[in-house]
């Protein structure tokens, strides 16, 4: 039985701290491809 796996083809979205740039991609980007700028991790719990 195989139900959701969560791990499988995991993406991850990141914004720029910058320009608000959204970028989905499995590994973390080092910085924003159109400013430079910081990126962050989006996929944070809303609590
Ligand atoms: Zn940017």
């Amino acid at each position: 039985m195989k139900d959701i796996d969560p791990e499988t083809d995991e993406e991850t979205t990141y914004e720029c701290f910058e320009c608000g740039k959204i970028i989905i991609a499995e590994t973390s980007p080092d910085q924003c491809p159109d400013c430079s700028g910081s990126m962050r991790n989006r996929q944070m719990p809303l609590e």
